[in-house]
């Protein structure tokens, strides 16, 4: 009876541990389980807890792992995203290499510039991609002497292109990981500094002309020529003249740099046939000295430019002076007013010296004269149609010029209206 009671208290126990045994494996399998679907990529997958009490804590501790796991990785992806539309935006050329010389990313604008997709590129050497001497230079002398290098370097890529360089070294933690190349084009600033330069250059020369022949008849008047009463007047005509080529040169420099502050001028609408009225009466003195004839075809009152009126006044004084001024004597000065649906077209064409084809594309730069000493003794300075084509950009206008040698030249004006 003894012995029945004990095997049946042993069988109880040993079908109760192989029962729990049977729960904890089962549970076991669904944590493997879950644990290979989350590798997979379902990081949203967790252990069902209720059903496996045996289990309970270890299924727990699985799901608070799981849940972390998932928050970090989250964060890493939205970080390496970011990071990527950043890389991805900038127009700077951004990519790095390893101590071993293999690329290890190119963003878009590296990519462009180096003409190879970041996918080929990623794990190549890099002297297989960076095809410039200068640039391999730099990456080299980073890796060797494991330091910062900054570098102004110019690059042949269809036309010259200036570049800051910078190197950097690239870590992970604190080990070294690689050098990062950072590009950027300062090519235009280049441009601009060389046209502020030039600029300069320019000025200090146009001011120089007309004071040193001031003060050389100036002096010439203290020593002496004071009391020749034959020269006295000419030369006091010499100074008045150069005087004003002075004051006309800083006039229109003090035009183009408050046209350059981007100030903001205030718009109306001006009534063009009235303004073209205006220009040309206050012309019509220095028209009829040279003899010559001024017509207008398509004036119409009812015809006005959204603008300024000063400014635009300037253009039409500017170009109506030079129709008159670098035209032959007697000869004509046209102005036509072509309204479409959307623009006003304004024509101003003369049967003067023209202009040859190749100066054409430099006409409007600031200084630019066909003839200096010519456009000088007219009392030009040179800034004039530089000044036209600032004013006209600002109210939305384009302008062009149509010319032949001695067959006269046309100025067309186009403005939305
Ligand atoms: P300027 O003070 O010399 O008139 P602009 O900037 O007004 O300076 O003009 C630049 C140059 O363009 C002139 O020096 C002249 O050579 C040429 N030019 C301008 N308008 C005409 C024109 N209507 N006919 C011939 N040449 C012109």
């Amino acid at each position: 009876m003894l012995t029945v009671l004990v095997v049946g208290i042993l069988l109880l126990s040993l079908c109760s541990a192989a029962l729990f045994l049977w729960r904890c494996k089962r549970a076991l399998d669904k944590i493997a389980q879950t644990a290979k679907l989350i590798s997979g990529g379902a990081l949203g997958e967790r252990v069902s807890i209720r059903t496996e009490k045996e289990a309970g804590e270890i299924a727990r501790s699985f799901n608070a792992m799981a849940e972390s796991l998932e928050t970090t990785i989250r964060r890493l992806e939205n970080e390496k995203r970011e990071a990527d539309a950043v890389l991805g935006a900038m127009a700077e050329q951004v990519f790095a290499v390893d101590f071993s010389g293999k690329i290890l990313f190119l963003n878009p604008a590296a990519e462009k510039i180096f003409g190879v997709s970041n996918s080929t590129a990623v794990g190549r050497n890099f002297l297989e991609i960076v095809r410039h001497a200068k640039i391999s230079q730099l990456i080299q002398a980073t890796l060797t002497e494991g330091l910062e290098r900054k570098e102004s370097i110019s690059l042949n890529l269809g036309s010259e292109r200036f570049f800051d360089a910078r190197a950097s070294i690239l870590r992970e933690q604190e080990n070294r990981r690689g050098v990062l190349v950072v590009l950027h084009d300062v090519t235009e600033i280049r441009k601009l500094e060389q046209v502020r330069r030039d600029f300069v250059a320019n000025v200090s020369h146009e001011l120089r002309t007309p004071l040193t022949s001031i003060q050389g008849f100036a002096e010439t008047l203290l020593s002496g020529a004071l009391s020749d009463s034959k020269h006295q007047r000419e030369f006091v005509e010499t100074i008045h003249k150069q005087s004003v080529q002075l004051s006309g040169l800083v006039n229109d420099l003090l035009d183009l740099s408050a046209l350059e502050s981007g100030q903001k001028t205030e718009f109306v609408s001006v009534p063009l046939s009235d303004l073209l009225k205006e220009v040309c009466s206050l012309l019509s003195p220095l028209a009829k000295s040279r003899g010559i004839e001024m017509s207008a075809i398509g004036f119409d009152d009812s015809l006005s430019l959204h603008g300024n009126r000063d400014q635009l006044k300037q253009v039409f004084l500017n170009l109506l002076e030079n129709a008159i001024k670098f035209n032959r004597p007697n000869g004509s000065v046209h102005i036509r007013l072509v309204p479409d649906a959307s623009t006003i077209t304004i024509a101003i064409q003369d049967s003067g010296t023209g202009i040859p084809q190749k100066d054409i594309p430099r006409i409007f730069e600031r200084f630019y004269r066909v003839d200096k000493a010519r456009s000088r003794e007219l009392g030009g300075t040179g800034l004039g149609l530089a000044i036209v084509k600032h004013i006209v950009e600002k109210h939305y206008g384009s302008i062009r010029v149509e010319s032949k040698e001695n067959q006269g030249a046309t100025f067309f004006l186009t403005f939305p209206h």
